[in-house]
């Protein structure tokens, strides 16, 4: 027999599938030991056949292979479909679906050996009387039926076992050990489901289809989903379910546990090789019929699969950045196709793309408008800090959020305070208007660059000379850059000196469990100050919080991204919707320089639909997603000549599709990377925004350019509707 294989080779290009034989049948998706030049290395099966096209006396033999597949079948056909959708290499997509321990055959399978009699009609009078310990393992045996040898050694001795073998009693068979799973311990809370979200969990239950869940925070999305697998389980069929990393907290992985016991597996960052590896085994086996994680869990070795739900659909995580480079929506799409099943894609505030894919019908939408027990959404005031500023405070609080920190510090409760740090980068902004300059072309805001004193815009890279007056009112007080979360924190402890105040941000949460540690201890904390990131804003769940502070609302949107105001809109209700979600009600002081900004007039009215309506027409107009689709080539590499050569060659060849496809592109230029440099590696760029009927069609043959020209001296890659284009 012939079988074609994938071989693991660290940082080779080699996505080639070589031919080799073995004698016995080795089944496919199995791992393998080969030989492969004069070294041995790993690979996979990913087909069989009785002929090869080869010399047969070349073709080597495998050394040896694992008991059992690593891959099942599915996932072959996920191996060619994300290969040919995001020109991966197809190591690196098995790399994805094979637990790291299972590869480098770190983790090994524990075996057990189970001990059945053979007969259930031997006479214990045949014992001779003295043999006490025989007739009790007979007698064990024929009650328990089958039991651990370890476990029999212990309670009969080894010289028992050992006699009523060699009398043909015992059979023996090998089984896999298999982990208990972690301890999340337990909580109960009886639930019954409001009429809206019955009505929801009945039709996603019932009707094969495509969903966008759009309800508001707070509005039960959670219960839906458990109530949902739970119809599937009773079905006989699984469920995969995807949420945000950061929002797998302690009291999620409770309440899945609770609900689903030993029936879940819970894939989240707090787990060990070993016990990834179990729960791994746990899902591939079958004892597991529920997968909750992040968005590696959607390559979960799952049959059967009745319902994949994305909560927090707009989520950028879900979007893999670095190499392999793929859109976990798009793996969920298919693999929902492969197996009959539903898709469900969850959000308070849907992608834009998303909210226009449920408009033209591509899904169905469903709707929970209201929170649970009709909690009135948080209330919000929005305070002018042009205003502020004319009355001579200059500092980083109003004297609103002040005021509203010291009332919810002195009755007990908590207040939450975000600030926006994807505007790190340096914008410019005025401080008498709150006007920020943006590209001619791109409508996106521009970002100063120090080392040359230029504006540029990151999508077309048109360059502007820097202001010195405000284009809109002419004032000369311009702003450059953010403030940090630390510096919030000093100044807060001016205004309140004896209040608690936490941080949380990308420094201090670093180690595994000091994300857990800070919101636990807040948490226990009444009368405290929690000061976050981006990380505070989604999936927790403190009662005791009635006042959220928004900082410096406006970085967001002076980020230089066409989602910009997606970005902040989704933002805000994030994180207006820590507040008020126990017994007390909740209010948001949101600070800005541009209140009038048609995003946060959306946002502060929680009317997403206003704001997808404008949205979508700026899209339209300006020719960015949904209405294309943008390519990015992303080539590096350590000589910064070779890279920018290359970048040439690959340019030259993209203009030559273009000439052919004139209709196709929107868009075409090649140009630094906004970061140019990253760990010494020299960053150029290929933009394209490509129509969307002509995609398919174009993006091969960008992926044949990076077939036809190897280099040895950059790394070139495609991303398709990339996240975030630093
Ligand atoms: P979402 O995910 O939409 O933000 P959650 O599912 O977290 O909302 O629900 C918000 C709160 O309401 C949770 O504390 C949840 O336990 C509770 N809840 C959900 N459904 C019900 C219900 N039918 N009756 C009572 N409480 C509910
Ligand atoms: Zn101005
Ligand atoms: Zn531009």
């Amino acid at each position: 027999m012939f079988v074609e294989i994938v071989v693991d080779i660290q940082n080779s290009e080699v996505d080639k599938v070589f031919d080799y034989q073995t004698s016995t049948f080795v089944p496919v998706g199995t791992r393998v030991l080969v030989p492969f030049g004069n070294r041995k290395v790993e690979g996979y099966i990913i087909s069989t056949k009785d002929q090869t096209s080869q010399d047969i006396s070349k073709i080597k033999a495998i050394i040896s292979f694992d008991k059992e597949p690593v891959i099942i079948p599915e996932h072959l056909e996920l191996i060619d479909y994300m290969s040919k959708t995001y020109n991966l290499k197809k190591i690196d997509i098995i790399r994805l679906l094979v637990p790291v321990g299972l590869r480098n055959g770190k983790i090994k399978q524990r075996y057990e050996t189970l001990v059945s009699l053979t007969n259930t009609n031997f006479d214990v009078k045949k014992f001779r009387s003295t043999a006490k310990n025989q007739i009790e393992l007979y007698n064990y045996l024929l009650n328990n039926k089958i039991e651990k040898l370890s476990i029999l050694n212990k309670k009969f001795t080894q010289n028992a076992v050992k006699k009523l073998k060699n009398l043909n009693l015992l059979q023996f068979q090998e089984e896999k050990v298999i982990s208990k799973t972690k301890d999340y311990g337990t909580i109960s809370k009886k639930i019954t489901l409001t009429q809206t979200q019955k009505s929801i969990v009945e039709t996603i239950s019932n009707q094969k289809n495509k969903y966008l869940l759009f309800g508001v925070t707070g509005s039960g999305k959670t219960e839906v989903y458990m109530n949902v697998i739970q119809n599937m389980l009773e079905k006989n069929k699984t469920a995969i379910m995807l949420v945000p990393e950061i929002s797998l907290t302690p009291q999620v992985l409770k309440n899945f546990k609770a609900k689903f016991g030993d029936e879940v597996a819970l894939l989240h960052s707090g787990l060990s090789q070993r016990e990834r590896f179990d729960e791994w085994y746990r899902i591939y086996n079958g004892q597991a019929k529920v997968v909750v994680g992040a968005r590696s869990a959607i390559f979960a070795p799952i049959k059967n699969i009745g319902v994949i739900i994305i909560d927090e659909e707009h989520d950028s995580s879900y979007y893999s950045e670095s190499n392999p480079r793929y859109s976990t929506i798009e793996v969920a799409k298919f693999r929902a196709e492969k197996n009959g099943a539903s898709l469900v894609l969850g959000s308070a505030t849907p992608d834009v793309e998303s909210f226009y894919k449920a408009q033209i019908g591509e899904y169905k939408l469903l709707e929970m408008p209201e929170r649970i027990n009709k909690a009135p959404m948080p209330k919000f005031d929005v305070v002018d800090m042009l205003g502020e500023l004319r009355n001579g405070n200059s500092s980083i609080f109003s004297r609103k959020l002040i005021a509203e920190l010291c009332d919810c510090v002195k009755n007990g409760k908590q207040a939450m305070i975000y600030i926006n740090r994807r505007g790190y980068q340096t914008n410019v902004m005025c401080r008498n208007c709150g006007y920020s300059v943006k590209c001619e072309h791109c409508d996106v805001p521009l970002v100063y660059h120090k080392e040359d004193n230029m504006l540029k815009c990151h999508y077309c890279d048109a360059r502007y000379h820097v202001l010195s007056n405000c284009p809109k009112c002419g004032s000369t007080d311009l702003r450059y850059g953010a403030i940090g979360t630390q510096k919030v924190v000093e100044e807060l402890k001016k205004f309140l000196p004896h209040a608690k105040v936490f941080r949380m941000d990308n420094d201090n949460t670093r180690s595994k469990d000091a994300h857990y540690n800070i919101l636990n201890e807040f948490s226990n904390t009444p009368s405290s100050i929690l000061v976050g990131t981006q990380m505070i804003a989604k999936g927790h769940d403190f009662p005791l919080v009635t006042l959220v502070g928004i900082v410096d609302a406006d970085m967001g949107l002076h980020f230089a991204d066409f989602r910009a105001s997606e970005r902040t809109f989704q933002l805000i209700t994030q994180v207006s919707g820590r507040a008020g979600r126990g017994e007390y009600e909740g209010k948001v002081v949101l600070q800005t320089y541009m209140p009038k900004n048609y995003t946060y007039k959306c946002a502060v009215n929680y009317d997403y639909q206003n704001f997808f309506k404008h949205e979508l027409n700026i899209r339209k107009v300006t020719k960015f997603p949904p209405f294309v689709k943008i390519l990015r080539v992303l080539i590096s590499g350590d000589d910064e000549q070779k890279v920018l050569e290359y970048t040439k060659d690959y340019f030259q060849q993209v203009k030559n599709i273009q000439r052919e496809n004139p209709q196709s592109f929107v868009y075409l230029n090649a140009m630094k990377c906004p970061v140019k440099k990253i760990q010494n590696k020299f960053r150029y760029q290929i933009l394209m925004r490509i129509t969307q009927n002509d995609y398919t069609k174009v993006r091969d043959l960008i992926y044949n350019i990076n077939k036809r020209l190897k280099s040895k001296d950059v790394l070139c890659f495609v991303e398709v509707n990339s996240q975030n284009l630093s």
